[in-house]
């Protein structure tokens, strides 16, 4: 960027600058957001092991990773987003034990890892893109697979500051050592000893402590999944994946991590401790984490339980998938969320009073003319509930408010705020109002649109004009933009 480029952004950023709170595990508190470097943020999320469909918790996890990112950039601030897709090393426990997740489906459905991998990375992006979920584009959503030379540089350095050792069943990481006298964990601040009973951990006669985890195993004839590496032939661990492809894309130290409640003991500790033993710079500066999303009976809902919902399961019960982004929202992200399907019909209604709201505008050429002054109110309301630590309740119950006082006064001049809100919300609303419109104008008026829009791609401006008189005189008008053209009729709203 030039100077002057890097300067231009920093005063867009300081004139939209109202102080964004977050609560960051590391410390406990609820902490005003501060990046390395604004408006720039980097943000790494802990993405799918794709060795079944992502249930409804999981894509909990999502809606909120997604809700962030557009909180941040309603802040104005720039979100450099990486996410991981986990196809080698997760076991069946989390800490080193049991068989390759990825791998047990291959085998059970005849399939090679790499095939269960593609198909379920492919159902994955389809339920985040029907609920709305913006996911980063490769090489920023990276596979594991295909980072394994960044791994084995990243043990190495590991290697060469003295924080693991080389055995005949794999690499491991000290992690007495590195924890020292206290052996506290930094993000669960629980002792070794209160980890290991939560976890159940397997152990290696070749590790020093139980407690060290493995970077690298060595030694597993039955794996399918092997590469090469200085150690001998052999296979990632599931944390080291994490550290190398973050640093990779976004340096040595993240301004965001996140992931699930579940990540903080094992999975995220582990890989603080791997990363800063190979840098030795801090990790991250802010870690965030999610709550679950639980059962009528308040059991966490796990693929381990073996029945699982699944957003076709909503769209099965003829429920739109953006109701159940809706009832994220209704619950914020640190408590915890109850799913069922009476909870999703609630949501779909909210869903639905405000697609009638948007249907009712599409008559009105309501992006032409400006907010009334009494929506400023929720505006402001919207934006410190969004701020708050990322309060979606409050910023919902707002929105609804607002729609209801637009109806209560009969002036729907609040149009752009609601877009606004929208680029939060993540509805679609802006689409819905097109595509209603579309349904509304007559075929001639959408012909004699698209005759213009040709034009102007062919650079024929005199015609594109001509066009647009014609529509003008009969009573619609066009407002042209980056991502194209929108027809509206002439009419203001009252
Ligand atoms: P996995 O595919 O198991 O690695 O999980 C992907 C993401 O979903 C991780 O960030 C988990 O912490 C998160 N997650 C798993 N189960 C739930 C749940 N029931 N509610 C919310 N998040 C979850
Ligand atoms: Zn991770």
């Amino acid at each position: 960027m030039t100077g002057c480029g890097r300067l231009c952004s920093a005063i867009v950023y300081c004139s939209l600058v109202k102080p964004f709170y977050i609560f960051n595990t590391l410390s406990r508190n609820v902490e005003q957001f501060r990046p390395g470097h604004p408006p720039t943020v980097t943000y790494y999320s802990c993405g799918p092991t794709v060795y079944l469909p992502q249930h409804l918790g999981n894509m909990r996890a999502y809606v909120f990773v997604d809700t962030l990112k557009r909180a941040l950039r309603f802040n104005g601030f720039q979100v450099h987003h990486v996410m991981n897709i986990t196809d080698v090393g997760h076991m069946t426990s989390d800490a080193d034990g049991g068989e390759d997740k990825i791998e047990k489906t291959a085998r059970a459905e005849h399939k090679t890892p790499q095939e269960v991998a593609d198909f379920y990375i492919a159902q994955f992006k389809r339920d985040c893109a029907r609920l709305n979920i913006e996911l980063p584009q490769p090489p920023m959503l990276c596979r594991a697979t295909d980072h394994i030379g960044d791994m084995i540089d990243l043990i190495k350095r590991i290697l060469d500051r003295g924080l693991a050792y080389v055995t005949p069943s794999g690499v491991y990481f000290d992690v007495e050592k590195w924890r020292g006298p206290s052996q506290l964990g930094r993000l669960s601040r629980q002792s070794l000893a209160e980890q290991d009973a939560g976890q159940r951990l397997e152990h290696s006669p070749d590790k020093k402590s139980p407690h060290d985890f493995a970077l690298w195993v060595l030694n597993q004839p039955n794996h399918l999944m092997q590469w090469d590496s200085p150690w001998g032939r052999g296979y990632p661990g599931w944390h080291i994946e994490c550290s190398a492809m973050s640093m990779k894309y976004l340096g040595p130290t993240l301004d965001i991590h996140s992931g699930g409640l579940d990540h903080i003991p094992v999975h995220h500790e582990n890989e603080i401790a791997q990363s800063e033993a190979a840098t030795g710079r801090p990790f991250v500066r802010y870690f965030v984490h999610n709550a679950f999303l639980v059962g009528m009976e308040g059991v966490k809902i796990s693929k381990s339980a073996g029945k699982f919902p699944v957003l076709d399961d909503l769209t099965d019960e003829g429920l739109n998938p953006l109701a159940f982004r809706l009832l994220c929202f209704g619950a914020k992200y640190r408590s915890e969320l109850a799913f069922s399907l009476e909870a999703v019909r609630a949501a779909q209604r909210n869903l639905d009073y405000l697609l009638e709201f948007v249907r009712n505008l599409g008559g009105e050429a309501v992006d032409t003319v400006d907010d009334s002054g009494w929506v400023s109110a929720y505006a402001e309301r919207f934006h410190e509930a969004i701020n708050n630590d990322l309060n979606t309740p409050q910023a919902l119950a707002c929105t609804l408010e607002m729609v209801a006082e637009s109806y209560r006064r009969r002036d729907f001049r609040v149009w752009n705020t609601l877009r606004r809100f929208d680029t939060l919300l993540g509805l679609n609303l802006e689409q819905f109002l097109q595509q209603t419109r579309e349904a509304i104008f007559p075929a001639e008026i959408l012909r004699l649109r698209d005759e213009r829009e040709q034009a102007r791609r062919a650079r024929d401006f005199d015609r594109a004009d001509q066009l647009r008189r014609e529509l003008e005189a009969r009573g619609y008008q066009i407002r042209d933009s980056k991502t194209g053209s929108v027809l509206m009729p002439k009419r203001v709203a009252p």
